[in-house]
């Protein structure tokens, strides 16, 4: 077991610059969650989640929460209590971090309370169904019922994670008030909340990359109540420490261990048969590996130019998600001989930014390079975007989404961007109508067969 130091030192190499100079080390976070919203699948993920993504960057989090066993749903994260099990996701986050639970609120730096809080003038998050909310105190517009959706919940404990970080650094814009639905992508009065989520087969899925983003939708697979006749995950690399400041699924026994190995065993042991190539794309297509084998491939890797090869295998219906630079969240969406293809967007692979970077203070010397980190909740909000777009591929009655969605999560009312992105003209990447139709015409997602 390597020493508090040394850890910190590993897991914060991307934020070490800012950790210290703006003093976010001494920060004390509290999270509470009222008997009502603790009753929920939908208050209970969010709450482990927001504690889960809060022990990656907080080193003190007191959470104030009733005594309730978990829920049934969330097994895959555990089969204690709900309080019991918050505590030990963070210490498995961080295991010289202290977390515990109090039964009065005492005083953080920054609070957040899940649920509607009696009496105190807090900010409050709640997620249901597609819906996901952030508001002052009693005046939340998501009504109290229950629903078994992980996604409005999941982007509410992202909203929560960014709210608190943002507070903790003293930035003078943060959102207060938002509400935004995953299902038409609209936020303020025009949100529509989605259908339930009922037993549906997705098909055959190859997850290409277990990073931030990939083990993020895993995380949350279990959950949605797919049916995968195949589900691999590709993968070479191995988990470190530096993984741990914001994957919800890598904990410290991870470290050493290959990404898409712990992966397929989350899965495993949450009921969700999958499989894993521990190789580079580009080392198994061929010869190991058609994408004619799947009816959805999820492509959140991008590095030795995973995107051209895949994008020049024919693929079939393709989502991902990936992080801008801009604290915003993307999910894209192609549709074969529909949208735009992979090359089309994401000409230029080396200019991508680091996943999940953002800037988290401007210096105040003239000329200065402004701090920057790894945002601990951005990864996880790209998985939602792109799970979102996953869902819709099987629900009946799918709104015409766009192709591309972003979420800023600096925008002064958090309201996702979607657009259409159209092929570009000489792209290289786009392929061939006949071919493609001869190699995946049979596909479940396919243009021909009327999804989408
Ligand atoms: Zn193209």
């Amino acid at each position: 077991m390597i020493s508090a130091e040394e850890f910190y030192t590993k897991r914060d190499a991307r934020t070490a610059e800012w950790l210290d100079p703006t003093g976010l080390h001494a920060v004390s976070l509290g999270i509470s969650i009222d008997e009502v919203e603790a009753q929920t699948f939908a208050g209970q993920l969010a709450f482990l989640l927001l504690v889960n993504m809060s022990a990656r960057w907080c080193q003190r989090i007191t959470l104030v929460a009733p005594d309730v066993p978990l829920h049934t749903a969330l097994y895959c994260w555990g089969t204690n209590q709900l309080v019991d099990n918050a505590l030990a996701l963070a210490q498995r986050a961080d295991p010289y971090g202290i977390f515990q639970d109090q039964c009065e609120p005492v005083a953080a730096s920054v609070r957040i309370h899940l649920g509607r809080h009696p009496t105190l003038p807090i900010s409050c998050i709640r997620g249901r169904g597609w819906l996901s909310e952030l508001r002052h105190s009693d005046d939340m517009k998501l009504k109290d019922d229950d629903s078994i959706n992980p996604l409005g919940p999941a982007l509410a404990a992202c909203m929560g994670a960014s709210y608190m970080l943002r507070h903790a650094l003293r930035h003078d814009d943060v959102c207060e008030t938002a509400i935004l639905s995953l299902w038409n992508l609209h936020h303020g009065g025009a949100v529509i909340d989605g259908p339930d989520l009922q037993k549906s087969d997705i098909g055959r899925v190859l997850l290409i990359g277990a990073g931030a983003v990939g083990a993020s939708i895993a995380y949350l697979l279990p959950l949605l109540n797919l049916n995968f006749s195949d589900l691999c995950i590709i993968n070479p690399d191995q988990v470190d420490y530096s993984n741990l400041n914001r994957v919800p699924l890598f904990f410290i026994e991870h470290i050493g261990v290959p990404k898409s190995e712990v992966v397929h065993n989350y899965l495993c042991a949450a009921s969700v048969p999958s499989r894993y190539i521990g190789k580079w794309f580009n080392d198994v297509i061929g010869p190991e590996l058609s994408l004619q084998n799947f009816d959805v491939v999820i492509p959140v890797a991008n590095e030795h130019g995973v995107r051209a090869a895949v994008q020049a295998n024919y693929p079939p219906v393709m989502i991902h998600g990936s992080t801008g630079s801009q604290w915003d969240a993307y999910a894209g969406r192609h549709i074969p001989l529909v949208d735009d293809c992979l090359v089309c967007r994401f000409p230029q692979p080396a200019a991508a930014p680091r996943c999940a970077q953002g800037v988290l203070k401007e210096q105040e010397s003239a000329g200065a390079a402004p701090l920057t980190g790894a945002l601990p909740f951005l990864s996880l909000a790209a998985g939602v975007l792109a799970l979102a777009d996953l869902v819709k591929l099987v629900i009946p009655g799918d709104p015409p989404n766009a192709n591309t969605t972003i979420l800023s999560f600096k925008s002064a009312n958090l309201r996702p961007m979607i657009f259409d992105r159209v092929p570009r003209a000489n792209c290289g990447g786009c392929p061939d109508p006949v071919v493609w139709q001869k190699l995946n015409g049979s596909s479940r997602h396919a243009p021909s067969s009327g999804a989408g």
